[in-house]
């Protein structure tokens, strides 16, 4: 694939401005607002059924037929394939889950769990991080940066290292950052800072910084990241063997995974390739509910690209005035600006969406049942399960629908919100969870102590039944 069968796209319905793909663009220069990657599809060799990528299982040796994002790579068309970074993202699973069935109250067969926590890095990221990385390559950069919460900057820092390609930075919120998630950022050896201030401040200086240094951004405001992220669906969809499900719930943050799901329901959509939509739910955490806020209670809309900019730009003045700031223990969702917002309003208008928001306790109960009942995930992930079984219980999903919930973290994220909700130690729990109104654990799983002598193990084995 040639760069000529695809180019960036303002987002603005009014400005509509476009730029090839040899420029690094975080906006567009003529108006600021977000870019879109788009395709000539007429020039593009698509298959004509979704089926035929099911064939590239068998030419797996080829890397860019075992990615789980570049097997679809004419639906991702702007690299050419020997300028492709993989590191063999996308080797995810679909779980049917009949206990978390039970728990949201949809009919047991119905409920899957799409976990992105295979993803090398842990996190759906990768399926993002991949796109960047590769464009990163193809304008030539040498450093590329982001501001994370955490899992944006492991994936940034694995691609890095595993290819040796570039140098990296990334800037996290002091205090703000999951364990696991720093630590791989260090050990796959980027350059950390540690800004005093929250993911929103990060990233405010970590734009200015790359503007300055002439460093290439990786963040969700670059719309390479979404063009892979779309590819997360394409799984789905296979996994399902092509069946569109009845509804894709994801945790919303930056909303870039949001937007691009919708982006690839309504391009597969145009292509004839699917014949209908799924709808979609985004779930903030009631710490961080920009979203919910702007869509369910001031009802603004994508309204064909006409969005109601002052009103937006008023909500965030008012964020700034009364210094509101997001906490929630979901830490990948602690986010009050996200940049995604407007490309977010089209993918609900796309998909028929709704917003909901869940507090941290959902969240944390909705995380002990996918730990018991599959692969676990981090609490971020929790919040889809918890929107859901909120949705199902406001009527919104039937018992008869198919619902997806996107798991878009690994369980060994945050090692410590799980080992505070589930163990007996009282001031973990208080300055980790009680702290964010967590106050019941229903679903702990207590460790129990046991005397280091045969007759006392075995008692205590006993009384758990
Ligand atoms: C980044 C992230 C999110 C939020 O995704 P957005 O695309 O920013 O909305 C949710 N969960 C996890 C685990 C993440 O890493
Ligand atoms: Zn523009």
């Amino acid at each position: 694939m040639s760069s000529e069968v695809a180019f960036q796209k303002c987002l603005s319905a009014s400005c509509g401005s476009t730029y090839s793909l040899t420029e690094t663009l975080t906006g567009c220069p003529k108006c600021g607002e977000l870019l879109d990657i788009a395709y000539e599809w007429d020039k593009i060799p698509v298959p004509a059924s979704l089926k035929e990528f099911e064939q590239r299982w068998s030419s797996r040796q080829n890397p860019l037929d075992f990615s789980g994002v570049w097997r679809f790579r004419e639906l991702i068309a702007f690299a050419p394939e020997d300028q492709i970074a993989t590191i063999g993202e996308g080797q995810t699973i679909l779980q049917n889950s009949p206990s978390v069935a039970k728990y949201v109250g949809v009919d047991d067969g119905n409920l899957f769990l799409q976990y992105e926590g295979l993803n090398p890095s842990g996190s759906f990221k990768d399926n993002g991080m991949t796109a960047a990385f590769t464009h990163a390559g193809m304008v030539g950069a040498k450093s590329a940066a982001c501001a994370s919460t955490g899992n944006t900057s492991a994936s940034l820092a694995v691609y890095a290292s595993t290819t040796g390609k570039m140098k990296v930075l990334v800037f996290v919120g002091s205090g703000k950052i999951a364990y696991g998630k720093l630590s791989q950022a260090l050990d796959y050896g980027a350059l950390t800072v540690q800004i005093q201030g929250d993911f929103d401040d990060a990233l405010l200086r970590v734009r200015e910084v790359c503007q300055e240094m002439g460093i290439y951004l990786c963040n969700s405001v670059n719309p390479f990241r979404l063009e892979g992220q779309k590819s997360i669906m394409y799984r789905v969809l296979e996994a399902m063997q092509w069946e569109v499900p009845d509804w894709i719930v994801v945790p919303g943050g930056n909303l870039g995974n949001s937007s691009a799901f919708g982006k690839a329901f309504m391009e597969l959509k145009e292509l004839g390739l699917i014949p209908h939509i799924p709808r979609l739910a985004v779930i903030n955490a009631q710490g961080a509910n920009t979203l919910y806020d702007i869509y369910e209670s001031e009802g603004q809309r994508w309204n064909d690209g006409q969005t109601e900019n002052d009103h937006i730009e008023g909500y965030f003045d008012e964020m700034t005035r009364e210094n509101r700031r997001a906490s929630t223990v979901a830490t990948a969702i602690e986010i009050n600006r996200p940049v995604n917002l407007k490309k977010c309003l089209r993918a609900l208008e796309v998909c028929d969406g709704v917003v909901r928001e869940v507090p941290d306790q959902d969240i944390l109960d909705a995380k002990a049942q996918v730990g018991a009942g599959g692969f676990g995930c981090e609490p971020a992930s929790g919040a889809s399960v918890a929107g859901a079984k909120l949705l199902r219980s406001q009527g919104i999903i039937a018992p008869s629908d198919r619902v997806v919930c996107i798991l878009t973290g690994h369980q060994l994220k945050d090692p410590t919100a799980t080992v505070a909700y589930h163990s007996n130690d009282q001031e973990l729990f208080e300055k980790t969870l009680a702290v964010r109104g967590v106050h019941n654990t229903p679903f702990g799983n207590r460790p129990v102590q046991a005397e280091n002598d045969l007759q006392a193990i075995m008692d205590v084995i006993k009384a758990r039944g």
